[in-house]
């Protein structure tokens, strides 16, 4: 008591101005979140660390989501003990991370995510002001002002129900607003991600960036290019898996976050040819993310990238190389030119090359290949690949539903559908006895146009 005193006290004398005064605390019947809404683990985790004298609360993502009325992803707790005492405290408890050490602490199907409240004083920062090491251990005051929104800072305790409340994220998230805590240049120089976090943050809660905290991302957005290139494909895979790809990515050109930021972006928004087709691809995984459906990252990024894929393609068939060699110089071409901004994972590239090179051999629907590709692990994603072309317009949607009877049917039926199949790979003379006045339209299985 004594000594919490004394530390209130030389805590004020030593206070840097920056740290704001008394947080408001909220209780529950004011906020709303009743206790059966939190997840009981957290719960249990908090409990125990009190129990042991620390402070603990659940904080960030999972109060935020609450408070809006959405299901947490996962849940965060910040405490006042060390890691080493959060690890000594749960048996099956791992220290994670290098920069900062966190403890993840299982609980049943969860995972619990506690980390010791942080000081951002005596961070070490790089030229551009970049935040590198920030390893020191703080209040939960200094906690909260290092967080990246109001929203984000607020800090509930599960045993009392009341939430701390330090910038008035409560406030701002009743005024549907993500403000920015600090000064947002000085934050965005700090950490570059945070503007992609805004984007995905407003688009994901329904909220209005503020406009002290929108205006600078234009001009800022450069400096995403001095973060490491992993850092960029886990938030851009967050983005895009969040269920409001949409609306992320339309706010995003909005912000003109898109030019020279991304290869990956530039291609998206730039390609008139293939705007239809990516566009349908992030409404579908939407639909499915908001559906509780899986979404595979190589499916969605092959989405993305096909309509370059086929421009590259197209040139290479063009400058006359033939149509096999051509496809797998562009799928190297187009995946090397995102590697220089945007590491995708090697596992994850690999899935997005399998898609693509599936694609060309929907068209062969003669002799065996149609039985060798129906057995084929990734024939089903495949067929979903061919049925986004199909949906926008780039194959008949005739060629995916044949593939789904043939998958399906027995021999005979099997046979009769062969026989039935356009031989679109057939050579080129046979179709030479077309009307003269015919539609120039070539439903052929030549590499297609537009995706
Ligand atoms: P979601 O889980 O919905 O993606 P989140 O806000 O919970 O969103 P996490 O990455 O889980 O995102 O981060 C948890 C918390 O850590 C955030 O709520 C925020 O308080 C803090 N945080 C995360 N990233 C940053 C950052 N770049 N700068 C400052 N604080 C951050
Ligand atoms: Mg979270």
């Amino acid at each position: 008591m004594i000594r919490k005193l004394l530390r209130k006290v030389f805590a004020r004398r030593a206070a840097k101005p920056i740290l704001p005064g008394e947080p408001a605390r909220i209780s529950a019947d004011q906020h709303g979140i009743r206790r059966e809404q939190v997840s009981r683990a957290a719960i249990k985790v908090c409990a125990t660390l009190q129990d042991h004298g620390h402070q603990a609360y659940i904080v960030g993502g999972a109060i935020r989501d609450l408070l809006i009325g959405q299901q947490p992803k996962d849940h965060d707790i910040a405490t006042s003990a060390t890691p080493e005492e959060v690890r000594a405290l749960f048996r099956r408890s791992r220290i994670i991370g290098r920069r900062f050490k966190i403890v993840h602490v299982p609980s049943g199907a969860e995972t619990i995510e506690v980390s010791t409240f942080r000081a951002n004083q005596s961070a070490e920062t790089d030229d551009h002001g970049r935040v590198l090491a920030d390893n020191i251990y703080g209040t939960q005051a200094e906690d909260a002002i290092r967080r990246d929104f109001t929203v984000n800072a607020l800090y509930y305790d599960p045993t009392t129900g009341i939430i701390v409340d330090y910038h008035h994220g409560v406030a701002d998230l009743r005024q549907k607003t993500l403000r920015m805590i600090g000064e947002p240049r000085v934050r965005y120089r700090e950490d570059p991600v945070r503007m992609l976090r805004a984007v995905r943050l407003a688009a994901k809660l329904g909220l209005i960036i503020d406009p002290a905290a929108r205006a600078p991302i234009r001009e800022m957005a450069t400096l995403l290019e001095n973060v490491p290139s992993a850092r960029l494909f886990d938030e851009m895979l967050k983005l895009l898996m969040s269920g409001n790809a949409v609306r992320c990515i339309e706010q995003l050109r909005e912000d003109g976050l898109h030019h020279g930021l991304l290869p990956l972006l530039d291609v998206i928004l730039d390609q008139p040819a293939g705007e239809r087709f990516i566009w349908l691809a992030l409404e579908n995984t939407d639909e499915r993310v908001r559906a509780d459906k899986s979404v595979s990252p190589g499916f969605l990024f092959a989405a993305l990238l096909w309509p370059e894929v086929t421009r590259k393609w197209q040139e290479r068939q063009s400058a006359g190389e033939p149509p096999y060699p051509a496809l797998f110089g562009a799928m190297d071409d187009t995946l090397d030119t995102q590697a220089t901004q945007l590491a995708i994972t090697r596992r994850i590239a690999g899935d997005i090359k399998d898609l693509w090179a599936l694609q060309p051999r929907f068209d062969k629907r003669t002799g065996k290949m149609p039985f060798r590709l129906i057995e084929h692990p990734r024939f089903r994603a495949g067929w979903d690949f061919l049925n986004l072309r199909a949906a926008a317009g780039g194959v008949a949607q005739e060629l995916p539903d044949w593939w789904d009877r043939f998958a399906h049917a027995g021999h005979d039926e099997r046979e009769a559908l062969l026989r039935a199949a356009p031989k679109d790979e057939a050579p080129r003379r046979k179709r030479r006895r077309r009307k003269p006045g015919g539609s120039g339209a070539d439903a052929s299985g030549a590499p297609p146009a537009t995706p």
